[in-house]
């Protein structure tokens, strides 16, 4: 840290992202990406004529992507908001609702980059720890009188709330925003989009960077009232009104055009997860049920660290948190069925 960094951010300790080596080939289960590439017409859409066209800036309003987005999940443009990854959308959620001393509330186990983003702006947090088996009691947020921030499914468990839940804890703070993270909700949850419409203070964010193959490209959404998406529009448009990039504009609303492609990956990715998760149990690990694109699972007797640096060594990137309650477990991302066998087959090697 210079001496002329911003000292009230001086304690301010950065999110630290899965690791993305550039020296050898692993099999790369450990940023929760999709082993498959983006539709063929999003590859197609990348071409040289776009290439050409970046001399442009992109367009501030992403129009043309709002339009898909909204017509996909049966709302309007205004109730859309498009950033640069569903981080971007996060930020200024926080910095939205959170930062003017009224706080906020999210679980001890969750996203790693909540309390980034709540220690960025100063932001009171009240932790609501996830009961023994990790699950999130509904009622532990009831009435909080601060903004709620949920990961629907959580990660790194996997674990999901249903809608009824979700509108349950909507109906108890009425008067504080929501942040429901969806960033995970294709492989099996239960999306609350359906409910923005009833419930102004719900904001569900999404992302492109899971299910549609294009974490490299950074482009999430949220969805929502359309007076909470004019508070976003209003940071975005006071910070970087050109957020999402020309290519990734195109790409974003190309990939709405080949749902099929995308509804088929999840799909495989889903029943491979479901062989994985038996083939894990067959090696004596206790694998939590997930409802997200990885697994979360500890072997009884083992150190989480210990498994995380074998598997390493030979070549299968994973990712353990060296964090009280998750220590002994890691997050497995689900790969090709061929990438899952390699994995199992340096598990056996070492157990
Ligand atoms: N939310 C959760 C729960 C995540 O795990 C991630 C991925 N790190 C994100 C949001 C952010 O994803 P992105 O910025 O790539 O959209």
């Amino acid at each position: 840290m210079s001496r002329f960094f911003n000292r009230s951010l001086d304690r301010l300790v950065p999110y630290t992202p899965g690791e993305q080596p550039q020296d050898q080939q692993y099999v790369k289960l450990n940023t929760n990406e999709s082993p498959y590439p983006p539709s063929p017409g999003v590859i197609a859409a990348l071409n040289a004529r776009e290439a050409a066209d970046l001399r442009l800036y992109s367009d501030p309003e992403a129009k043309v992507l709002k339009a898909v987005l909204a017509e996909r999940y049966s709302v309007e443009p205004a109730n859309i908001f498009v950033g640069n990854g569903s981080d971007e959308a996060l930020n200024f959620a926080f910095l939205a609702y959170a930062a003017d001393g009224r706080g906020a509330a999210f679980a001890d186990i969750t996203y790693g980059f909540y309390p980034v983003f709540a220690e960025l702006y100063h932001i009171p947090v009240r932790i609501v720890p996830l009961k023994e088996d990790f699950t999130l009691d509904p009622e532990d947020y009831y009435g909080l009188h601060r903004t709620i921030v949920i990961a629907n499914p959580n990660a790194p468990t996997g674990l999901a709330l249903s809608r009824a839940q979700v509108e349950g804890i909507l109906q108890a703070n009425p008067d504080c925003v929501v942040v429901l993270d969806e960033a995970y909700v294709d492989f099996g949850g239960e999306s609350c989009v359906s409910l923005t419409g009833r419930y102004p203070n719900l904001l569900v964010v999404q992302t492109y960077s899971k299910s549609r193959s294009m974490a490299g490209a950074r482009l999430g959404y949220a969805i929502g009232d359309a007076a909470l998406i004019q508070d976003l529009e209003t940071i975005k448009f006071s910070t970087n009104p050109y957020n999402v990039n020309r290519l990734t504009l195109k790409a974003g609303a190309q990939a709405l055009a080949e749902q099929a492609y995308y509804d088929k990956n999840c799909q495989t990715i889903m029943e491979t997860r479901a062989y994985t998760a038996r083939e894990l149990e067959k090696l004596g690990f206790t694998v939590l049920p997930s409802q997200s694109n990885f697994l979360f699972a500890r072997k009884p007797g083992t150190e989480g660290a210990d498994v995380y640096r074998r598997l390493k060594e030979r070549g299968v990137l994973v990712r353990h948190f060296d964090k009280e309650r998750i220590r002994d477990y890691n997050r497995i991302t689900i790969g090709t069925r061929e990438q899952m066998d390699i994995l199992l087959e340096k598990l056996r090697e070492f157990l």
